[in-house]
């Protein structure tokens, strides 16, 4: 049986960082947990950030290919340095993965960790750009197929089809 990778606040645990969560609710998802197949994970708390925290955006015009590389950094409104965390968070996230076969994600959208296809432009005024979270980047260049929350019905049918493969 295929396990899949699933941001924490999505099983409703209260990890992010105003200390609240973003239940998914959905009865795919339901049936996945109780067949055993969910790895909770939360990439920020795995990299040391507590709860609550302040938010963090990647750098303006820098996207998590760069964070990775070490060539941009993800701060906090006041402009404290947090990359370090989100960087160790997302290698926890993929060695999580690696542990246990995991080949298909369930992410949390616009997350600066878990976002798939938008985050935050960096400037902390609430505007989204395309782009990914480093947790996401990182497990997608390693093998890893990503969805976001409102995505569950294309995450069934590629999971259905890697169990046929
Ligand atoms: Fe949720 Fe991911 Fe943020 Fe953790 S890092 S609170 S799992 S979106």
């Amino acid at each position: 049986m295929r396990k899949v990778l699933v941001s924490a606040c999505l099983m409703g645990r209260r990890v992010r960082y105003d200390g609240r969560a973003k239940p998914v609710g959905d009865d795919t998802v339901t049936r996945w947990r109780e067949e055993g197949r969910l790895v909770v994970h939360c990439p920020e708390i795995a990299g040391g950030l507590s709860v609550p925290r302040p938010p963090a955006e990647i750098e303006p015009d820098a996207d998590a290919a760069d964070v990775l590389a070490g060539r941009a950094r993800i701060l906090t409104p006041e402009g404290a340095d947090v990359t370090d965390h989100f960087v160790s968070g997302a290698r926890s996230a993929l060695a999580t993965a690696q542990t246990h076969g995991v080949v298909l994600a369930l992410l949390k959208e616009s997350s600066p960790s878990c976002g798939l296809h938008e985050v935050y432009d960096g400037t902390f005024q609430g505007r989204k750009v395309p782009g990914e979270g480093v947790t996401a980047h990182l497990l997608r260049e390693h093998g890893v197929v990503v969805f976001n929350e409102n995505e569950v019905a294309q995450a069934a049918d590629r999971l259905r089809g890697l169990e046929q493969d």
